[in-house]
C-alpha cells in the first residue's frame, strides 16, 4: 500500500536491534485518516469472507483494529496481556515471546467473547518473528472458530514470522513488507 509505504519511508526511524519506530503515526500518536485508508484496504482485501469478528492484542493492535471494524460492521475482541499466570478456565490462554520487550507472557481472551460461530479477522501492527500472531492464531483454534486470515499493517519481510505461518496455510496479508532495513542504507520493501 503506497500511501503506507511513502509513510514508513518519510516517518518511520530504524532502531538497532531490526526495531523500526513509528511512533508519530501508527504506535504512539495515530493517523486516523491513514487507519481510515488501512482499514478501507483491509476491507478490500478481505471481502466476502463473512468476518464477523475481529481480533487483535494490546496496545498497539486496538488503534487499527477498531477502524478496521468500522469497515466489516463487527465488534473487536482483543487479546489482554495477563500479568498473572493463575488464570481461571473461562479464559482461552496462549503463551507470547513479546519481540519488542524480550520477555515471555499469556495473553488471554474470555470464552464469552469468542466462540464457533465466529469467523475471525486478526489485526495487527506488526509481524516480525510471528509469535503475536501465532499466540492469537492459537486462541481462534481454542475457540472453534473459523480463522479467515490475519492483517497486517507492516510486515518486517527478512524476519522469519510471515513466511512461517503462510507456510501453515493461514492467510497473511501484509500492508506494507519490507524487505531489508538499516539506519544507513533506508527501508527497502519488497
Ligand atoms: P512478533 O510477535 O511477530 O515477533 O512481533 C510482533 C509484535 O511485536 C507486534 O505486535 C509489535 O507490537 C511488536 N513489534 C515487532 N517488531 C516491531 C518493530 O520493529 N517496531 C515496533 N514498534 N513494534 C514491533
Amino acid at each position: 500500500m503506497k500511501l503506507l509505504e511513502d509513510r514508513i519511508r518519510r516517518d518511520g526511524i530504524v532502531r538497532d536491534g531490526d526495531v523500526l519506530k513509528v511512533d508519530s503515526f501508527l504506535n504512539h500518536q495515530m493517523d486516523i485518516a491513514l487507519f481510515s485508508e488501512m482499514g478501507r484496504e483491509f476491507e478490500r482485501l478481505f471481502h466476502g469472507c463473512g468476518v464477523n469478528k475481529i481480533l487483535t492484542i494490546e496496545a498497539s493492535g486496538i488503534g487499527v483494529a477498531c477502524v478496521t471494524a468500522q469497515y466489516f460492521g463487527c465488534p473487536v475482541v482483543f487479546a489482554k496481556k495477563s500479568k498473572t499466570s493463575n488464570l481461571p478456565d473461562d479464559l482461552y490462554s496462549a503463551r507470547v515471546r513479546s519481540f519488542t520487550h524480550n520477555r515471555t507472557f499469556d495473553i488471554v481472551v474470555s470464552r464469552s467473547f469468542l466462540g464457533p460461530e465466529d469467523r475471525v479477522l486478526i489485526i495487527d501492527d506488526f509481524l516480525a518473528n510471528g509469535e503475536a500472531l501465532t499466540g492469537l492464531i492459537d486462541i481462534v483454534r481454542q475457540a472453534g472458530a473459523a480463522l479467515v486470515g490475519a492483517g497486517i499493517c507492516i510486515e518486517k519481510a527478512f524476519q522469519p514470522g510471515g513466511d512461517r505461518i503462510r507456510s501453515t496455510g493461514v492467510r497473511v496479508e501484509s500492508l506494507a513488507r519490507i524487505r531489508s532495513m538499516s539506519a544507513e542504507n533506508g527501508i527497502e520493501f519488497c
